[in-house]
Formats: C-alpha cells, sequence, structure tokens
C-alpha cells in the first residue's frame, strides 16, 4: 500500500534540507566496543555467505506471486526455511491462515523482524524486460516489490542466529510476514491478538531505491477500508421498473455525493472507490451491490471523521433511493512514527555497509525502464541520503499519500522501517513497471546489502542494552507523550481472509507452470530465457 512509495521517497530526499532539522547525534558516543566490532565483522561475512540462499528465496517468492490473504505458497515455504534452521512457528497467527509468528531464541531482547508478502492485481511482469510484457496477462504479481523483504530478513536472522550460537549470547529472533498489506489487512489484528506484546524492538523492511531510514512522523497516511454493501429489490427494467429499488443507484449517488464534497474536505486527505458489485445484467434492476472505499487522512482522528462521513453519505443514498446499506472494515492503517535510537544506530550501519555495486547491465535496466516511461534518466542509486527525521510533521507540510499498516505496530514498539535498494525509481507504484527489477541482479544485491544493514544493527541492540532503554525513553516520553493508540478495528471486526480468494483461484493453476524450480535453474530470468537485460531501446 505504499502507494506512489518511490515518489514520497523523491519527495523526501528534495525535503531533505528541511526535513534534517535537528542534526542527529550518535546514539552511542562511547568508544566502539571491539567484540561488537567482531561480531559485526563476522555477520557480515555470514550474510555474504548467504549470497545464493537470498537470491534463490527473492526469486522463489517473486514466482509465487499472491495476492494478500491468499499468500499461501509463499508462507509454507518462509516457514518451511525458518522450521529447518530451528525456528519455532506460531501458524494462523490472529486467526490469519497465512499469517505466523517464527521464534528462535531465548531471554531478553525481543527483537522482531518483519516485511510484507503480498503482491498487486495485474502487474504481472517479465523481471529484466525494460517494457511492458507479462509472464501472465491479467495475473497478478510483484509490482511493488514485497517478494524481496522476507528473504532479507531470514538472510539476517540467520547470519545473527549463528553469531549467537557461537558466541551463546541471549535474545530471541521473531521473524514475521506482512499479510495482505496492499489491502491493510493484517497488522492491526496482529496487534490486537498480542502478538508484540513482549517484544523490544521491531526492524521493518520495505523496498525502496535506496537504502535509507528515517524517524519520527513519517508522510505516510492512516486509512480505514470499507465496504458499503446496497440491497433493493429486483424488478424486470422495462416491464415493471417501478416495482424495483436500484442498490446500484444507491451506489452512483453515494459516489457522486463523495466527489462533490470532496472539495470541502481537508486537503491532507485521499480518499477513493471501486463498484466492486454494480448488478448482473441491465434488464434485472439490480437488488444489491457494492462499493470499496479507501479513507485517508494524516491521522487517526482525521481518517475517523472520514469515515462517518462516509457512513452517513451511504445512509443518505439509501434514503434517496429506497434501498438498505450495511458496511464492513476490511483493513486499517495508523500512519506511522518510527522511532529515533533504532534509526540512529541502523543509519551509522548503513553508512558502513554501503550500497551494491551496480554493473552496466543493472544500469542500463533501470536507465532503458526510465526512458520506457519517461521519466528522468538518473539510472540506481548511487550515493546514500543522510539520515532524515523529524519527531513532528506541521499539519500544513504534509500532503497525503498512501499508507501502511506498519503504522499500528510502530505505536506499540519501537519501529523502524529500511528502506532497501531492490527497486529503483522509475514505476508510479503499484504497477507493472515496479516488478521489472524484482527477480534481477538488482533485487539480489539490494537484499543481500539490506540483510547486513539488519544483521548489524540486531547485533548493536544484542550486545548494548542501554539502546534498547533509549529507544522505549523515545517512544514513551516522545512519540506517545501525546498520542495514544486506539486501533480502527472494534471488537466485533474480523481479518477479511476470503479477500483475493476469486483471483487466485483464477489464475493459480496457469501460474503454477512457471513456478520457479532451483533444482534445475541458477535464478528464474534463465528458467524464463529472458537475456539480461532486455531492452526496447538504447538508452542514453
Ligand atoms: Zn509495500
Amino acid at each position: 500500500m505504499r502507494t506512489f512509495r518511490l515518489f514520497i521517497v523523491a519527495i523526501a530526499s528534495l525535503l531533505t534540507a528541511t526535513m534534517i532539522a535537528q542534526q542527529p547525534t550518535p546514539a552511542s558516543s562511547a568508544a566502539p566496543d571491539p567484540r561488537v566490532e567482531q561480531y559485526k565483522r563476522d555477520v557480515g561475512l555470514e550474510v555474504d555467505g548467504l549470497g545464493e540462499m537470498v537470491q534463490r528465496m527473492n526469486d522463489q517468492v517473486f514466482s509465487f506471486a499472491e495476492l494478500g490473504f491468499q499468500e499461501f505458497e509463499t508462507s509454507k515455504y518462509l516457514t518451511g526455511i525458518l522450521r529447518q534452521n530451528g525456528f519455532s512457528i506460531q501458524e494462523n497467527l490472529a486467526g490469519i491462515p497465512t499469517g505466523w509468528m517464527a521464534s528462535w531464541g531465548s531471554g531478553k531482547p525481543v527483537i522482531a523482524l518483519g516485511s510484507d508478502i503480498d503482491d498487486i492485481p495485474q502487474a504481472s511482469q517479465k523481471p529484466g524486460v525494460a517494457y511492458h510484457e507479462p509472464i501472465i496477462d491479467g495475473a497478478p504479481g510483484h509490482g511493488e516489490g514485497h517478494n524481496s523483504g522476507m528473504p532479507l530478513q531470514i538472510a539476517a536472522a540467520l547470519a545473527v542466529k549463528k553469531i549467537m550460537e557461537q558466541q551463546r549470547l541471549p535474545g530471541t529472533l521473531r521473524l514475521w510476514p506482512g499479510v495482505a498489506e496492499e489491502v491493510d489487512g493484517a497488522k492491526a489484528y496482529y496487534v490486537r491478538a498480542g502478538a508484540f506484546k513482549d517484544v523490544d524492538i521491531s526492524i521493518f523492511v520495505h523496498v525502496g531505491s535506496n537504502m535509507q531510514v528515517g524517524w519520527g512522523e513519517s508522510t505516510s497516511n492512516a486509512l480505514v477500508s470499507v465496504e458499503y454493501r446496497f440491497t433493493g429489490e429486483s424488478a424486470h427494467a422495462a416491464a415493471a421498473p417501478w416495482r424495483g429499488r436500484s442498490a446500484l443507484d444507491a451506489v452512483e449517488l453515494m459516489d457522486i455525493a463523495w466527489n462533490f464534497r470532496r472539495e470541502h474536505l481537508r486537503l491532507q486527505q485521499r480518499s477513493h472507490y471501486v463498484i466492486t458489485n454494480g448488478g448482473d445484467q441491465p434488464n434485472v434492476v439490480p437488488p444489491n451491490a457494492t462499493v470499496w472505499y479507501y479513507f485517508r487522512d494524516t491521522n487517526y482522528p482525521n481518517t475517523k471523521t472520514l469515515w462517518e462521513l462516509g457512513d452517513t453519505i451511504a445512509k443518505a443514498a439509501t434514503m434517496m433511493t429506497g434501498t438498505e446499506v450495511t458496511s464492513r472494515l476490511l483493513g486499517s492503517a495508523w500512519s506511522g512514527h518510527f522511532n529515533k535510537t533504532i534509526a540512529e544506530v541502523m543509519h551509522a550501519n548503513i553508512e558502513r555497509v554501503g550500497l551494491p555495486q551496480w554493473t552496466d547491465a543493472d544500469q542500463t535496466l533501470a536507465k532503458a525502464l526510465q526512458h520506457e516511461l519517461k521519466v528522468p534518466e538518473i539510472g540506481l542509486a548511487t550515493k546514500i541520503e543522510p539520515l532524515r527525521g523529524r519527531s513532528e510533521i506541521p499539519d500544513d507540510e504534509r500532503r497525503g499519500g498512501g499508507s501502511d499498516d506498519i503504522g499500528d505496530i510502530s505505536w506499540n514498539v519501537p519501529t523502524v522501517t529500511l528502506n532497501y535498494p531492490a527497486n529503483m525509481q522509475a514505476g508510479p507504484g503499484h504497477n507493472w513497471a515496479n516488478a521489472v527489477s524484482m527477480a534481477t541482479p538488482i533485487a539480489h544485491k539490494g537484499v543481500h546489502y539490506g540483510a547486513k544493514v539488519v544483521a548489524l544493527t540486531v547485533i548493536d541492540f544484542l550486545m548494548k542494552p542501554d539502546l534498547v532503554t533509549q529507544a522505549w525513553d523515545y517512544f514513551t516520553t516522545v512519540q506517545t507523550r501525546n498520542t495514544k493508540y486506539v486501533s480502527f478495528i472494534r471488537p466485533e471486526d474480523k481479518p477479511a481472509i476470503w479477500l483475493n480468494e476469486q483471483t487466485m483461484a483464477k489464475y493459480r493453476p496457469e501460474m503454477k507452470k512457471y513456478y520457479y524450480d532451483p533444482s534445475k535453474y541458477k535464478n528464474y530470468l534463465e528458467q524464463l530465457g529472458i537475456k539480461y537485460p532486455t531492452v526496447r531501446t538504447a538508452p542514453k
């Protein structure tokens, strides 16, 4: 749901000059502990040793390409790897069949590592090809890059586990998947189920076009995802239309009313809808119709206000049409607030790890796709951005935008999101173009380097208990001083686990033929017979 994530990153870098209002001071100014330095070198080498595995996991999940709540192959595969490596798995987390929590180790600190795993409708795309060419026309695809995050976290966890075993370090590693993030469907339910209750530090990762982390208020929006179902009465649409009551009329009137009211809403709001049921055929007055809204604004109270307005307008539409309406919540997200201490520790590790070396082939692919999409032909990131952060962003500086339900977790436990350079600044987000790099050497290297940053950061928190205290101090005295978390989800709400069932059932049989087979092919590009890179025209 990081709608226009890369765009946000671009805006964020434009704002960098103003964003670094406070130059961060190093979280720990003491002389480096030689033991920590040694473990960091060791853990980096462990991650390097997992390079091939990283590539396999990334390509495998790319090929599964599953929509939200239907990530069955993905979850089976990832938990299988974790089980083989000694993790215990709690299945069916928060009543979500594809949700789970993997755990290894014992004692404090408890460090949670998570990332999203679902993909985007109709984003099927051949990797390494710099123009639109689906693997399967109309099928879902990783048009955001969620295939890469859990492979990154697993590589980081396995490397850290090795050091913890060798050095007998106490601590617990937890790994968890962001199920159905594209519909913000799971994380608030994980929180409600107590999945993060004993967690000390939470490190989330999300694909981006550079290696970066920030702290303080995020520019993302809070969100509620609400389905309105109208019921009327069917009738012969020509012979006796006066006996019918059209549920579709109610949907259309609700949408018209919302679009008029839109002019008089806060500038920061974002709202959009799709009609998921508009009736069966024109000669039957539609007895039922459904419209699905996303209401977004900067924070919980503003978003709640939009939701209430949606309910009012839906009710008004029933009064105009003689129909009835019910609604249900399909997803929700708080806007994020990220932890200063963790971000500072992580940023130091980003500077230490650096960016991957891109080959000419990598840059050629990136520039060719940028050319294809008529965006600046800047290639791949070659410079690390400074750490950015502000505990509060004034309301009038916020411009609205996408949402990510990591926000819910960030308000319950000190959290950061690491962006890692497995994608490039090119696509508009939620689009085939954002899948192009995701099973190529660009993603493989971005994930590998991201895993190193996470592994080094986990070592810091395992070895320096003071940092955990500092992180909680920021969480308690700054972040949550005036804001207390109240979930959007009500006691009666349940995860919308039926979403995308039909779409996956339609495409899965064909998609299975393209699942990556690592026993036969070095990588997915080889399996698909794609020359890397495949470009339409020579880039400038
Ligand atoms: Zn995402």
